[in-house]
């Protein structure tokens, strides 16, 4: 790709606002490889996000940040020395925007006794940038300050990374397996934590297994009063309950549904397995499982999809990315291998390959019957499933598995994504007015999902970073650091 840099042009804008503000540390330098205040993409294939097909011979111009004009290459006016670039044979689509992650990964467990999580401020928002995702909600927390000066580091240009949207550490109940999470015991203390940690400054919040229908109401209302919304990954509320509480999103799709489990006890956690079980069984045609759905849509809530991790525990996942595997430092590498085997020696169909099979069936019913439905990775689970490699695996699996049109896809990671945020009028589509988020793709993802791994250039906020660059920083670091 050819690059135009009229210094000129540079000078007459250096008054603006935000947007040449930033000073971008050296490190941070190495990757941007566009930072001119106007900008138009001409000859494009155009994926706005909406859903609808991909349209040839379009120009979109941007300015400080900020997308200006979108429109057909015959009628665009060409600012006056503005940078240029004709992306013809190439795709610019809206920077994805991701739900469900979280700057750290599932850690070796030596002990057994605890679930141990580690936090990875330097390859995480380096992986997430580089796949393409502009904004991530890190859908709860286990090293909050840390989380905090990422975010802070990111917006300051001293590092690269996406855009963050910071949840707080999640909001358990009486007992956890995690030692990185407190254990709240009365609903007046869950209330308590969500005051303390919007006063921290985190933005959203997650609820976590071991709440009840208490706790989480606390916990609900005291976000709510702060105009901040609240996921969860739930298992002792049901998603029903959750719902009628007033809960804005639940996580997983319909694999962490407790609704189904068979002898299941209000605010008391389901018997081991026992949902799965009943999500592996489940007739997702009855009348009961649209009923379901339908009581979620009406009340509002949100789903986000998670399937990347999930399809690690299933027996028919592909083989590993080799990619991704190269990324890994070497014990983060054998302790994912070592389970994979284990995982994969099982002879299925197991009852979790069914459940995954089922619950991604409910996921496209969802969204077909009018359900707001967002896609995340949650890079956890086995170990394998990482940022910026599992965003794509994410993606592809709502074409793969749930069904999805790859449009649909795209629509799903990056305009529904920003309406589950309440962040719809300032990105997750290209239209004027909104922010300067956009993939170079060296492909088609509306034709082939898959194309996504084609990315080249990611804008965010009007920068334009080097893809491959920021993969490569990383490589053998993933899990180390
Ligand atoms: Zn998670």
């Amino acid at each position: 790709m050819k690059k135009t840099l009229l210094f000129l042009t540079v000078t007459c804008f250096l008054a603006a606002p935000a947007f040449s503000q930033i000073k971008f540390s050296d490190e941070t330098k190495k990757y941007i490889e566009y930072n001119q205040p106007v900008t138009v993409f001409k000859n494009v294939l155009l994926i706005d996000g909406k859903g609808n097909a991909a349209k040839p011979h379009q120009t979109v111009i941007i300015s400080h940040g900020k997308i200006d004009w979108v429109g057909d290459d015959a009628k665009a006016v060409t600012p006056q020395g503005a940078n240029i670039i004709d992306l013809n044979g190439k795709t610019l689509m809206p920077g994805l925007v991701m739900l469900h992650e979280h700057m750290y990964i599932s850690a070796p467990d030596i002990s057994t006794r605890y679930l141990h999580l580690k936090q990875l401020p330097f390859s995480f928002p380096r992986l997430y940038l580089a796949a393409g995702a502009t904004t991530i909600r890190t859908c709860g927390s286990v090293e909050p300050y840390s989380d905090i000066r990422i975010k802070k580091d990111i917006d300051l240009g001293v590092l690269p990374g996406p855009n963050m949207e910071l949840t707080a550490p999640y909001i358990e109940g009486k007992s956890t397996r995690f030692p990185q999470m407190k254990e709240n015991k009365t609903p007046a203390e869950a209330a308590a934590f969500v005051n303390h940690w919007a006063d921290q400054g985190f933005t959203s919040f997650k609820a976590y297994m071991g709440v009840d229908q208490p706790t989480l109401k606390a916990a609900i209302d005291a976000a709510h009063k702060r105009q901040l919304k609240i996921t969860g990954h739930l298992d002792m509320v049901t998603y029903k309950e959750a719902a009628a509480l007033g809960m804005d999103n639940l996580e997983h799709g319909f694999m962490a549904s407790s609704d189904f489990a068979a002898g299941k006890k209000e605010n008391e956690p389901p018997a081991a397995g026992s949902s799965y079980k009943a999500l592996s069984e489940l007739d997702i045609n009855s009348d009961s499982v649209k009923q379901f759905i339908r009581f979620l849509i009406d009340k509002k809530m949100s789903i986000t999809s998670s399937l990347a991790v999930f399809e690690g525990n299933t027996t028919t996942q592909p083989q590993p990315n080799q990619e991704a595997l190269q990324a890994m430092s070497p014990d983060t590498r054998d302790f994912y291998l070592q389970r994979l085997a284990a995982i994969k020696s099982a002879k299925g169909p197991t009852v979790y390959d069914k459940a995954f099979t089922n619950t991604s069936k409910m996921e496209k019913m969802f969204y077909d019957m009018g359900g707001l439905l967002s896609v995340g990775t949650d890079p956890t689970g086995n170990g394998g499933t990482l940022a910026g490699y599992g965003n794509w695996r994410a993606i592809e699996l709502l074409v793969e598995a749930d069904g999805f049109t790859a449009l649909e896809a795209i629509k799903i990671a990056t305009m529904n994504g920003s309406i589950a945020l309440g962040f719809d009028k300032s990105i997750g589509t290209i239209e004027a007015g909104k922010a300067a988020d956009l993939l170079i793709i060296d492909g088609d993802p509306s034709k082939n999902i898959s194309d996504l791994r084609k990315v080249q250039y990611v804008f965010k906020n009007g920068i334009g970073y080097n893809s491959k660059k920021l993969f490569e920083s990383v490589k053998g670091k993933v899990g180390f650091n």
